[in-house]
């Protein structure tokens, strides 16, 4: 599968036209399958003694993640990175990328959007002090060390901070510079214990950082620790991983993750660059396992804030059947204010989608509001949709229709 073009999952629909990859809009040479793989291919050659095998192994991809600015100016020598102007700001947030996310860069394309979401970039350090490290007032939630209870009936576990690649849009990047504390099993007990003695949390969700980098057997006493209290329903994973190391989706992990059902499956592209032939098999893995996939986008600037951009990513999560669920408006978290975009900016393009889109493409538009707030739907401030309904008050009118 790895020479099989993007086209084949970017195509067109029947009856549609076919959907121009952001690349060829932009004007530079399209970045297909085949050459990601030579792109990959050539990172692998500077790890020496290195082979493919390694290349689809996640422990070698997670112990040869790109920790050092001196490194990742090496494996991207193409780019004229500065790695002197970039100390502080991997300093204040560290740097880590897998070599299989390095190779989705395209070389040519100063705007990649999936440079822009890995690469340190000084504008990281600015805004400092406008905006909070914890937009969303988490910390003053966790009633259990790691345990996150912002709503009655769900509880979000924090079960690592360790991330395959760090994010630099991440709202939890305040978290990046503080190793897991000591006793895993003594704290995931404690966040059961918590949930047992709360009887209306029906649904744990596995976050963190990315609960996927622990090895299958730690996975496993997690959801078993969960599972094990009485009243919990539900179990969901939030990870990366399809996006940012597809190999963490083994065999052996879908056949474990398969006794846990029901458990659901959230994930987060946020270009159709990331939607490779080898992140397509680990979202197919995981759903032959009984798993639905949903995706959580982020709306960033530079990344995927355009109408293009958004229809290649939500039509490309269709076509592998992971099902676009949430677009967040990016919040104001410090270390990523670069990232923001105009809340009428967002709203104006989710209309144009909505009728330029099929609806199981289409994501809620939602802010994520701080403490106990929720999830609002930005689609209630839109002023377009308020017009359209109203232009057909008629269809509405009960007391009209029964006279
Ligand atoms: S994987 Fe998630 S938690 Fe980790 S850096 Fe990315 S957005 Fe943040």
């Amino acid at each position: 599968m790895s020479g099989r073009k993007i086209h084949f999952f970017l195509g067109a629909l029947p009856g549609q036209s076919p959907l121009q990859p952001v690349e060829s809009v932009i004007g530079i040479p399209p970045w297909d399958e085949e050459k990601k793989t030579m792109r990959g291919q050539a990172i692998l050659k500077q790890y020496r003694q290195a082979t493919t095998r390694d290349w689809r192994d996640w422990r070698w991809q997670m112990h040869n993640r790109v920790r050092s600015l001196p490194k990742l100016a090496t494996l991207l020598s193409g780019r004229n990175l500065q790695p002197e102007s970039l100390q502080a700001t991997v300093s204040a947030y560290p740097l880590a990328i897998t070599p299989y996310y390095l190779s989705l860069i395209h070389p040519e394309n100063p705007a990649d959007p999936v440079a822009r979401q890995c690469l340190p970039d000084e504008k990281e350090l600015l805004f400092a002090d406008s905006f909070s490290g914890d937009p969303l007032q988490e910390d003053a939630f966790m009633p259990a060390d790691g345990l996150l209870c912002r709503y009655d009936d769900r509880a979000l576990a924090l079960v690592t901070r360790t991330c395959a690649t760090t994010c630099r849009h991440c709202n939890r990047k305040r978290q990046w510079k503080t190793a897991d504390p000591a006793g895993f099993k003594k704290r995931i007990a404690g966040m059961a214990r918590y949930v047992a003695s709360r009887p209306q949390i029906r649904e744990v969700i596995l976050s963190g950082g990315d609960p996927l980098i622990f090895d299958d057997e730690r996975l496993e006493f997690i959801l078993s620790s969960f599972r094990a209290v009485g009243q919990v329903e539900i179990l969901r994973i939030g990870s990366r991983m399809p996006a940012v190391l597809p190999m963490r989706i083994t065999r052996s992990l879908c056949k474990m993750l398969k006794r846990f059902r029901p458990l659901w499956f959230n994930t987060q592209f946020n270009t159709a660059a990331e939607i490779t032939p080898e992140a397509a098999r680990a979202c197919l893995m995981l759903q032959e396992a009984g798993i639905p996939v949903s995706n959580q986008s982020v709306l960033l600037a530079g990344v995927n804030d355009s109408e293009a951009a958004l229809r290649d990513l939500f039509c490309g999560l269709q076509k592998i059947t992971v099902r676009p669920y949430y677009l967040f408006h990016c919040e104001p978290v410090r270390g990523a204010a670069h990232f923001r975009t105009d809340v009428k900016e967002g709203i104006a393009l989710m209309e144009r989608l909505r009728t330029s889109c099929s609806g199981l493409a289409l994501p809620q538009y939602v802010a994520d509001l701080p403490g106990t707030a929720g999830k609002v739907p930005l689609w209630a401030a839109s002023g377009a949709l308020k017009r359209i309904l109203d232009k057909h008050q008629d269809f509405f009118d009960i007391s009209q229709q029964l006279d």
